[in-house]
């Protein structure tokens, strides 16, 4: 593992050592077990683990594996969510997903009762809805749609694990289970399989720690890539995510991960996960070990600790979170 790295810009000396200290403290942390249910994630070297920060100022900070890739999983949830957002309106978007959150495992078989329709679109019912959305809006462009959004907001070119995709399409009878479901309720139109489909593919989209730093600074910066300028996200749509994300992005963890870190954020069974610091930072972090909600262990405790070290919770008290930019004037 290589140690401290990389900045563009020049990011506070307070920041450089927090993040240091941060990131050490949390690499002694080996708890939690690599994802195998998807068979080919099994094959994600356990140990690694990359940590970076981009401000809305187009300042980086990373440490650690922060250029190793891997499948970013779930994370892609709250972007499409974005992009479904922008595409079709909010108005049509809940009528087909809720935004409570679940409370329920990520890949559980149940709807709101309700309603009728998936809780929210963090949990893969509602994740799968959205894309049959897209996929409903755009047809054949659809995955292009979402690679070349995910790529501007990341600053790169994107693409897709062949091996993470083709491991799950032969072995995701549960996601194919929900899709035949949301027919039965309405919530999804057919054909459900190239809905399907295009939900493994952006499941395994291949990112990093920085690539989840920039995409995260881009919706702090309410839709603009802050290290190219380029308008990725629709600013109506950027406010619905985070909230979205900041209620449901932690799998069945969600609560406690708003009162203990304060930080919209989604995480994936990849090992990644993304915070957004409103207006002020994204949080990339990368350790494949998780929990058995399904959240990176490392992942969890370096924004744990980022959020007490630069005082970056929502409602952090002292107001303390201001400060964290000022400093890097
Ligand atoms: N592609 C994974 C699945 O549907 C995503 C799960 C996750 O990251 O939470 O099972």
């Amino acid at each position: 593992m290589s140690s401290s790295t990389a900045s563009a810009g020049t990011p506070h000396p307070a920041i450089e050592t927090g993040l240091t200290d941060v990131f050490e403290r949390c690499r002694t942390q080996t708890q939690g077990k690599v994802a195998t249910y998807i068979p080919e994630l099994a094959t994600m070297p356990p140990e690694q683990f990359g940590l970076a920060l981009a401000t809305i100022d187009g300042k980086l900070s990373t440490r650690g594996d922060a250029d190793s890739e891997f499948t970013i999983q779930s994370v892609s949830k709250a972007f499409s969510y974005c992009l479904a957002l922008e595409l079709l309106g909010r108005d049509e978007v809940l009528r087909h997903v809720g935004v409570e959150p679940s409370g329920d495992a990520f890949n559980a078989i149940i709807f709101d009762p309700r309603t009728e329709r998936p809780f929210n679109p963090m949990v893969n019912a509602g994740a799968i809805t959205i894309c049959a959305l897209i996929y409903r809006e755009l047809k054949d462009d659809a995955l292009e749609f979402v690679l070349d959004r995910f790529s501007k907001a990341a600053g790169r070119r994107l693409r897709i694990s062949d091996p993470v995709y083709r491991s799950e399409c032969v072995t995701g009878h549960r996601n194919r289970a929900i899709g035949h479901l949301l027919l039965t309720v309405g919530a999804a139109r057919e054909p459900i399989e190239p809905a399907l489909d295009l939900y493994f593919k952006q499941c395994s989209i291949l990112v990093n720690a920085t690539d989840l730093a920039r995409m995260g600074a881009t919706l702090a910066n309410i839709g603009q890539n802050p290290f190219t300028q380029e308008s990725v996200f629709d600013v109506a749509a950027v406010r619905d995510t985070l909230s979205v994300m900041f209620t449901c992005g932690m799998y069945d963890y969600s609560g406690n991960w708003a009162v203990d870190v304060g930080i919209p954020a989604k995480s994936g069974v990849g090992g990644g996960v993304v915070g957004v610091v409103n207006r002020q930072l994204g949080i990339g972090t990368f350790s494949p070990r998780l929990d058995d909600k399904g959240n990176s262990v490392r992942g969890l405790k370096a924004f744990q600790e980022l959020a007490d070290e630069f005082g970056l919770h929502a409602f952090e008290c002292t107001n303390y979170g201001s400060e964290f930019m000022r400093s890097l004037a």
